[in-house]
């Protein structure tokens, strides 16, 4: 049994892949991490301040981080429409879901801009705000000639901005799929169906990198393979519990933390090595 990722599906289909797809946050880039704490925070203070309420500081942040988190990977529009939901269930009006969008992305931009200045002005390298050996990952696939795609639910202009700061865009090509100006009809799910209609490939030649339960349910209702990243914040170390929680219930094949023993990973994936 290798000890480098967890096998959770024994009967996991080993390659090879005939395309291998990526989520943007949390899977490749850590910018944004910490994002969860900045949009139900922003949820818990609306409910608070409207009175809308009851329960203590420690239930709401649970009840809020769940539906935030389940809906993770789907624009943030949709974690907003589910949020509204919950204000008219409580008897509160809510905004347009367009608008608590822009509430968050004001708060989170300014967390966010302090990182981009220090990718910009080189103070800090793309190796500090990547998952560990996201490069290396990358590198490898690429000498296998599989073609690599990339689906985030971040807008189209920053997964352009970050990747390139980040350095992993091009290692997509032009197979970079992302909402544009937060469009609402963007989903996980038609860029799986548009890799497969157009490699004309077999649901389980598809392989899946992600930290979210939204790509890990797309990549398994076709039959893919798929790798929960369990990705911790920058600095810290080992398999994010949460994480792998959630990605073993939306049905992840194997958890890695990060792609520290990626060479072995993708050795065993594509059936080169027998342990
Ligand atoms: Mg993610």
């Amino acid at each position: 049994m290798p000890s480098s990722f967890e096998i959770l599906n024994p009967n996991v289909r080993r390659g090879p892949f005939r395309a291998v797809l990526f989520d943007f946050d949390g899977t490749l880039s850590l910018i944004r991490e910490g994002w969860p704490r900045v949009m139900v925070g922003m949820m818990v203070e609306i409910l608070r301040n409207s009175h809308l309420a009851g329960e203590s500081d420690e239930e709401l942040w649970g009840l809020v981080e769940r539906f935030v988190m389940a809906l993770n990977g789907h624009p943030t529009v949709v974690q907003m429409a589910r949020f509204v939901e919950e204000v008219k269930l409580r008897g509160g009006t809510p905004d347009d879901p367009r608008e608590y969008s822009r509430g968050y992305l004001d708060r989170l931009m300014r967390v966010v801009r302090q990182r981009w200045d220090l990718l910009e002005s080189g103070r800090v390298g793309p190796v500090e705000w990547v998952v560990p050996e996201a490069h290396a990952i990358l590198q490898n696939l690429q000498g296998r000639g599989v073609p690599l795609f990339l689906a985030s639910g971040t807008d189209m202009e920053s997964i352009r901005h970050e990747g390139q700061l980040l350095r992993v865009l091009d290692a997509f090509g032009e197979h970079v799929y992302a909402p544009d100006d937060g469009d609402p009809t963007f989903s996980k799910g038609q860029v799986v169906d548009t890799i497969l209609s157009t490699l004309g490939l077999r649901g389980e030649e598809l392989l899946g990198f992600g930290d979210g339960v939204v790509e890990t349910t797309e990549v398994k209702r076709v039959g893919g393979v798929m790798v929960g990243v369990a990705s911790a914040e920058p600095g810290q170390t080992g398999v994010n519990p949460d994480k792998r929680a959630r990605l073993t219930a939306a049905g992840a094949d194997l958890i890695i933390p990060d792609y520290a023993r990626q060479h072995e990973l993708l050795g065993w994936l594509w059936g080169e090595t027998t342990q």
